[in-house]
């Protein structure tokens, strides 16, 4: 069995998804022990149990120490079996990130499969729903993944109440190769808001005018209905040949518009002041499709403690050693042998 000290490297739930996620990969059983615990409220939190009850419930797996709260859990894999499946994630936890812990398991079931998740679709620190659809799964297709997601209702934190669909069909990933970004092709932002003064979404469209040279066509504002709010967050688009990055700001009580935007535009500009291919949080999701795929280069920002840490957790299940070199200006290469 492999033993897993949570509080190592980034210490949060990425761990727990990841170790779960290869486990059904690989087979081998895990125990996770000090779970979450360089977070304030460690241990298991609602939508990291239902995570690994997906996981449990696509690959035939027992757990000990399933329950909120919890600090130590067992988790011994069975096998990935096709079929459909529905999972909901009881408060507005992040559809995107029980996503990330069953995608990959689900790419070795023996026939195709319709996942369907409810819960949140836009929450602060998780994917948002677009980031997964344009960024993320694009690159686990041209690996060969084919696997396809639908947005049915967003789900904005803390209500949640959203839905996305995914099929997928099952087969081996291949390596590959993401070196530059290639030339640019568009540039957007769109400010989602639902049951929210439209003030608020011509405040954050205000900022980003003034912080990039994108014209009116490039720069809107979507209203959702009002039952599927409220909820507000500036998606900033950059299209590129072979990548797209999707930088986000989320609303919070308490964080003005302006303040939403900034922070939106101050990622931005990081990404697109670096030639890398991948932003950091692409990066640190693209490391487990590559180690399942046999191994794979991409170039991308200041490696996060995330993506060193899950690193770290792929090389305990795999053996693959994930190699993360500075180059020239502020852009690392990360191969995974
Ligand atoms: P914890 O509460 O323990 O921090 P968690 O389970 O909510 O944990 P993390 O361990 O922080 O999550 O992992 C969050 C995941 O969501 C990472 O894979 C990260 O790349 C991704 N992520 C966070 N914010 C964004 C964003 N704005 N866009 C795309 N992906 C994001």
């Amino acid at each position: 069995m492999i033993e897993i000290d949570g509080a190592e490297g980034e210490g949060g739930g990425q761990v727990v998804r990841n170790a779960c996620a290869l486990s059904l990969v690989t087979g081998e059983p895990v125990r996770i022990t000090n779970v979450r615990a360089k977070r304030s409220k460690p241990g298991l939190m609602r939508q990291h149990v239902t995570a690994i009850e997906a996981a449990c419930a696509i690959g035939g797996a027992s757990c000990e120490g399933l329950v909120v709260g919890s600090s130590d859990l067992t988790f011994r894999p069975g096998r990935v079996a096709a079929g459909d499946y529905r999972f909901s994630v009881g408060t507005a936890g992040s559809t995107g990130l029980v996503l990330q812990t069953v995608l990959l398991p689900l790419l070795l079931a023996d026939g195709p499969l319709r996942l369907v998740l409810e819960g949140g679709t836009h929450n602060m620190l998780a994917p948002p729903f677009e980031f997964i659809e344009r960024c993320f799964l694009p690159i686990v297709r041209r690996m060969g993944g084919q696997v396809e997601a639908r947005l049915i209702r967003h789900g904005f934190y803390p209500r949640g109440g959203g839905r996305i669909e995914v099929d997928i069909i099952p087969g081996p990933l291949q390596p590959i190769e993401c070196l530059t970004r290639g030339g640019a092709l568009a540039f957007s932002a769109c400010a989602l808001y639902a049951g929210l003064p439209i003030s608020i979404a011509e405040r954050e469209i205000a900022v980003v005018r003034k912080a990039f040279d994108w014209s009116d066509r490039e720069c809107f504002m979507r209203q959702l209905s009002t039952d599927q709010g409220p909820g507000n967050i500036l998606l900033l688009e950059a299209r590129f040949e072979h990548v797209t990055e999707i930088v986000s700001g989320f609303a919070q009580l308490g964080t003005t518009a302006e303040r939403v935007a900034k922070t939106a535009v101050g990622r931005m500009r990081g990404y697109l002041g670096c030639d890398a291919f991948a932003g950091p949080y692409l990066a640190d999701q693209l490391l487990l499709p590559m180690a399942l795929a046999g191994g794979g280069v991409f170039t991308t920002v200041k490696p996060s403690e995330h993506a060193r840490t899950a690193a770290t957790v792929i090389e305990r299940f795999t053996g693959r050693r994930t190699r993360f070199e500075q180059r020239a200006g502020s852009s690392h290469a990360v191969t995974i042998a």
